[in-house]
């Protein structure tokens, strides 16, 4: 995929950084970058009920006039039990501020008396691909966990301490940072956009 570009729709560093580390590893110059002038854009207010919406919507708002490729991202917890909740409100689910201390409380005490696949739970990311404004490509990943009664591990961000994942034996915030990249949704997510774009020859 030689010298294709994704300029990122974000202001978190971290996430960016994550997408950079994904787009080196998925091998062939699949360069990813911040957007520029991210930050002078006036900020897409993520009030739809689904992340396909905000991802996609985010992607067409902050990639219009660029003829670069743009990438937008939504991401949450899904746990069927509570009706799909936190889901598209994962980041404010116990209020504005985006507490993670606060969102796990709330979330283990909506899970109270809730035992064995009640407790199943996944995240799941979707990312968008926009072009001038324009929708190209959404692509989704998930991966699958329980809900745990109590955190466990310091790594991670969000929900992590308490979504445990089977395979590995540990919850999210007790992985290496490059084992939890291998396998979370947004490892899925983007090894799906960047076959895509070993295939489309997109640049
Ligand atoms: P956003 O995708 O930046 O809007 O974040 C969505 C929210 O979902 C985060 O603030 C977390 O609460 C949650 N979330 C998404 N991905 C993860 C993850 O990998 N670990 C833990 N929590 C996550």
């Amino acid at each position: 995929m030689p010298g294709v570009r994704l300029l990122v729709a974000s202001s978190n560093r971290g996430k960016i950084e994550e997408f950079r580390e994904l787009g080196a590893r998925s091998g062939g110059g699949l360069s990813v970058e911040p957007l520029p002038g991210f930050e002078s854009v006036p900020e897409f207010e993520e009030s739809a009920e689904t992340l396909a919406e905000n991802a996609a919507g985010k992607a067409m708002h902050y990639g219009r006039g660029n003829l670069a490729l743009v990438l937008a991202d939504d991401s949450g917890l899904v746990v069927p039990a509570l009706g799909g909740e936190p889901g598209a409100r994962s980041s404010r689910y116990a209020g504005p501020e985006g507490d993670a201390r606060k969102n796990i409380a709330k979330l283990l005490g909506a899970m109270t008396g809730k035992t064995g696949t009640e407790r199943a739970a996944r995240f799941v990311c979707v990312l968008a691909l926009a072009r001038q404004g324009r929708v190209e490509a959404v692509f989704s990943g998930a991966v699958e966990g329980t809900i745990l009664e109590a955190p466990r591990g310091s790594g991670g961000f969000g929900y992590d301490p308490v979504f445990y994942y089977e395979p590995a034996g540990k919850t999210f915030a007790e992985l290496a940072r490059g084992e939890k990249d291998r396998v979370s949704h947004r490892g899925r997510a983007f090894e799906r956009l960047a076959r895509y774009l070993a295939e489309a020859g997109k640049g």
